[in-house]
């Protein structure tokens, strides 16, 4: 039988959580149907919730029951048990949430607001000088917050904010994994680079409508077995994935008429993140407490979360046994333009590996040494090794050390991420931790469904679904990232399962 306090601290939880589901929905309609003028009330909709939110998760009396749990010998006596491990991120998000003052909260948000403005001018003139004064602002704010968060024994001020996003991760942990797989990277992308053997990418800009291409898509997710009677796809700018209670869980792409790969590829990704979220138990009880609001139905971390998403857009939706299954249906449902292509063509093209500027549109391969960059050059701020000034020429040499090419302008250099401009410091690593988890992850499936391929080859990913529900999105937030992983590939963290399937994968395909 649950304790009074701990029955209470769920029912805190899922107030909180419902009021952080209308908050969702406020942001997606935001982003897709709203009108433009609704802009200034919907700032006030969104302002009273945050601080309704903020009220509920500092209130005193919260802390009290958290403390009352942690005595609770029922409960804690084991502490791998789901009720402790509850206990544990009741107390993290506590701790979270009352350590930050309330004016430092507030000039936060504003600075945020106003230095996003600011970094969006600033972008599209390529002028970071514009910039250069907030980013200055933002920093010495994210830098309190982490001092208020405070820093552990041996450890650095970094972790306190990368512990926001990937809980008990550290960035000298981050970069003993980093280091070496950089130069592994580098290697492998400079021998790709060298081969006579490229694939022709005329099969990506085969021309197809937005609806023929948003039709697609949901053939996808449906054979991916997203739950569209539980979550819709609609069209925005900048994809995401969005949930909103229980049952509704809401992804987003976007449709470039000369390039259909962009929007499958976004929309297979943000599916993976909407698969993770049909499959948390939001709908689940434990001892007849319903989980809906409570750790133990939310995700473990932004690593896991994009380890989901990696995993169903690289290791499925790159893969040649996707192509084989989806090709005929493409052709049938995107029409003519695809006609001339084979499995091979397709499964080549959408592996082209080749340094670009861009984060958000690099390759499988490249795309860790963007998120390295962006560590370490945040790492450098926030420990006052690298003042804001010198972002620009320490971003351009980096990315000719890491990429080999020399940035043109700041647009396509260190102006091209929103996060800095509204204090986002922390986040970037858990991209890369994302494909690294999402290939270890991959080996073990990959051991235990042992037809996995051949399941993929005929569109069935019932089996590999099934995993992912049971392994990973089941435990909510009982285990840590780190943890889990151990748990279930029986290792640590290791960059060598996506160095492994990078190989085997692209060195056929570019005969080295
Ligand atoms: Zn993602």
């Amino acid at each position: 039988m649950p304790s009074a306090p701990f029955v209470e601290l769920c029912q805190t939880a899922r107030d909180i959580g419902t009021l952080n589901s209308v908050s969702s929905l406020l942001n997606w309609d935001q982003e897709t149907y709203m009108p433009p003028a609704a802009a200034d009330h919907r700032a006030e909709q969104a302002s009273m919730l945050a601080s309704l939110v903020h009220e509920r998760r500092t209130n005193k009396h919260v802390g009290d029951l958290i403390a009352t749990c942690e005595t609770d010998k029922s409960i804690v006596a084991d502490p791998s048990s789901a009720a402790a491990a509850a206990v544990r991120e009741f107390r993290r998000d506590f701790e979270l949430a009352t350590k930050l003052p309330g004016d430092l909260v507030a000039e936060l948000a504003k600075v945020g607001s106003q230095a996003q403005e600011v970094w969006k001018d600033a972008r599209q003139k390529s002028d970071f000088k514009l910039f250069a004064p907030w980013l200055e602002k933002m920093i010495a704010l994210v830098r309190k917050k982490a001092d208020c968060y405070g820093v552990a024994k041996g450890g650095e001020r970094y972790d306190a904010l990368l512990n926001e996003y990937e809980p008990g991760a550290t960035a000298r942990e981050i970069e003993t994994i980093f280091t070496p797989l950089r130069s592994r990277l580098a290697g492998f992308i400079a021998e790709i680079a060298r081969s006579k053997n490229k694939p022709s990418d005329k099969p990506l800009h085969a021309k197809i409508e937005a609806d023929r291409q948003h039709k697609f898509g949901q053939f996808v997710l449906g054979a991916m077995g997203f739950d569209l009677k539980a979550g819709r796809l609609d069209v925005t700018t900048h994809p995401f994935c969005s949930e909103m209670g229980p049952s509704d869980v809401r992804l987003t792409t976007r449709y470039r008429d000369e390039k259909f790969t962009d929007a499958l590829y976004g929309t297979m990704h943000e599916a993976g993140h909407g698969l993770y979220e049909q499959g948390l138990p939001k709908n689940g009880k434990l001892d007849g407490i319903p989980l809906f609001g409570t750790p133990l139905s939310n995700s473990i971390s932004l690593g896991i979360h994009e380890s989901q998403s990696r995993m169903w857009e690289n290791l499925v939706g790159r893969s040649r046994g996707f192509w084989e299954w989806a090709l005929p249906h493409a052709k049938q449902i995107l029409g003519p333009a695809l006609e001339p292509f084979s499995v091979d063509d397709m499964y080549r093209a959408v592996n082209i590996v080749t340094p670009s500027y861009i984060r958000v549109e690099a390759d499988e391969a490249t795309y860790n040494l963007h998120v390295m960059l962006r560590f370490q050059i945040e790492r450098a701020l926030i420990a006052g090794d690298l003042e804001v000034a010198a972002v620009p020429s320490t971003w351009n040499k980096a990315f000719k050390d890491f990429l080999g090419l020399d940035v043109p302008d700041d647009r396509r250099g260190c102006l091209q991420d929103v996060h800095w401009s509204f204090g986002l410091v922390g986040y970037f690593p858990t991209y890369t931790l994302g494909n690294l988890y999402a290939a270890q992850f991959w080996e073990t499936i990959r051991g235990q469904v042992s037809d996995l391929d051949q399941q993929i080859a005929r569109g069935d990913f019932k089996a590999l679904k099934t995993w992912l529900n049971q392994n990973i999105h089941a435990h909510g937030k009982r285990y840590r990232a780190a943890d889990l992983c151990k748990m279930l590939t029986g290792a640590p963290l290791s960059a060598d399962p996506l160095m492994r399937h990078l190989e085997k994968k692209l060195r056929p395909i570019y005969g080295i």
